[in-house]
């Protein structure tokens, strides 16, 4: 059988492999993969699609290496809250009240909304298996999607409700039988699009004893696993619990810390000495109360941040958003420590390269697939993602990566393909009835609010001042 062939012809290539850089040339598709790159590739006519990518920039997909997707289903609800108020809302009386059905269309919704902005690969850190059954919806719509995922399985909100909320009981529940069932009946193979994680609660939201079960869990059956950690003023979260990690031998390269928020210089060179990634997500970061991105001190460290939206029910699904807010941030933090020192900064310390970078190649290793994806190389798979430079927000380009940082959306994403299949072309998702998507999504979102007697506008009263008043 002969794989069908693709050439992009006469675009400018943001490569991110280091060995091929930036060219205006031609790259070709061969099946699911980038079969070469190069400044006018030699082949023969009819033997493979053309596609006209001369006024487009050329560049891997994003990776966003932390993020909720059924969240998507609830989007809008959380714009104004701070976490606290997200976590007795969403984890006490949202998230319970969403069916099986609801996280397919939530996935679905998020999957989709992620691939239209040019995400072709995600950490789905997915906490609301109320039920075997929602489990298995939740990985269908990935399947579905067409989304390269790493399925995190994330235990269920309801029950970490109970952590999160005041008096902050910690957690000894597991997760284990039902990761085990999922990775017998989906996740045979670690190839292939989707894969298996686990959404772990980690130190700072279970005992030790979950988190060394857990760990053990994972190792056994080689899956990376993700947690929140070093954020927001948590009860527990208060203590030195990557030191902890670090003293128990757990730290390692499989591990994925999103936030980090509050830790400190000795725990991030813990960190980068075990490979541990890290992830940011500095848009719901800044505005929900985790803690500034620590982004100046990981890159001290020697760790280079992969970016994550994480909360798509407070903030919008587009990675252009997220590597702007960081870039300007540490860039603001930075600057202002200069002028308190009556200083005027001269130069910027971070670039649009430097955050482009975070936004595909190193999401890509911190989900452990930088060997098949996060760069345009000849041999990984065809994750690409094409912008339009003729659009009026880019319009001239004089520095793609510039563009592709500081003036591009979603609505300059024009073509996105995944493992070589167009998912978007021309501006729209393939395959995807929208009138049909958007009216189930209505009334699935009115359904939840419904059953958990909340409404649009709505922020919870905080119970520890509520009481006392
Ligand atoms: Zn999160």
């Amino acid at each position: 059988m002969t794989s069908t062939r693709t050439v992009l012809r006469g675009g400018h290539i943001v490569s991110m492999d280091p060995n091929i850089g930036e060219l205006v040339g031609d790259l070709l598709i061969e099946g699911s993969t980038i079969a070469a790159i190069g400044p006018e590739l030699n082949i023969a006519d009819g033997s493979a699609e053309v596609i006209d990518a001369s006024r487009h920039i050329v560049l891997p997909g994003f990776i966003d290496s932390h993020r909720h997707l059924f969240q998507a289903l609830l989007r809008g609800l959380a714009s104004d809250w701070s976490l606290f108020q997200y976590f007795v809302s969403m984890f006490g009386m949202l998230a319970p009240n969403m069916t099986p059905e609801d996280m397919y269309l939530g996935t679905t919704l998020g999957a989709l909304d992620a691939l239209d902005a040019g995400v072709t690969g995600v950490f789905d850190y997915s906490h609301n298996q109320s039920t075997p059954e929602h489990t298995d919806a939740a990985i269908r719509a990935l399947r579905n999607s067409g989304i390269r995922a790493v399925f995190g399985y994330g235990g269920s909100m309801a029950e970490q409700a109970e952590i999160l909320v005041p008096p902050f009981k910690s957690a000894t529940l597991s997760n284990q039988a039902e990761i085990r069932r999922i990775r017998r009946q989906y996740f045979s193979s670690d190839s292939g699009l989707l894969t298996l994680g686990m959404g772990a609660r980690g130190p700072d939201s279970s005992t030790m004893d979950v988190v060394r079960a857990d760990w053990a869990l994972a190792r056994e059956l080689g899956i990376r696993i993700n947690i929140h950690i070093g954020m927001a003023a948590l009860d527990l979260g208060s203590r030195p619990n990557v030191t902890r990690l670090h003293k128990e031998g757990l730290l390692g390269d499989d591990l994925i810390f999103s936030h980090c928020n509050l830790l400190t210089d000795d725990e991030f060179r813990m960190m980068a000495d075990a490979g541990v990634s890290a992830t940011v997500t500095p848009e719901d970061e800044c505005a929900m109360g985790h803690g500034w991105p620590p982004i100046a001190g990981l890159l001290k460290a020697g760790i280079r941040p992969n970016i994550g939206i994480d909360t798509c029910m407070a903030v919008g699904g587009d990675p252009f958003t997220a590597m702007r807010f960081a870039l300007a941030v540490p860039r603001g933090l930075d600057n202002q420590t200069m002028l308190e020192a009556h200083e005027n900064p001269w130069e910027l310390k971070l670039t649009a390269r430097d955050v482009l970078g975070f936004a595909t190649i190193e999401g890509a290793r911190a989900i452990g697939q930088e060997a098949t994806t996060g760069s345009l190389s000849p041999g990984k798979q065809a994750d690409i993602v094409m912008i339009r430079s003729d659009h009026i927000s880019m319009i001239p380009a004089i520095d793609p990566i510039a563009s592709i940082v500081h003036h591009a959306s979603r609505h300059t994403v024009d073509h996105v393909y995944v493992a070589g299949t167009a998912v978007k072309r021309d501006g729209r998702l393939l395959g995807v009835d929208m009138a049909e998507l958007n009216r189930r999504a209505i009334a699935a979102s009115e359904q939840i609010l419904r059953r958990a007697g909340v409404q649009a506008g709505w922020a919870p009263k905080n119970p520890q001042t509520h009481h006392a008043s």
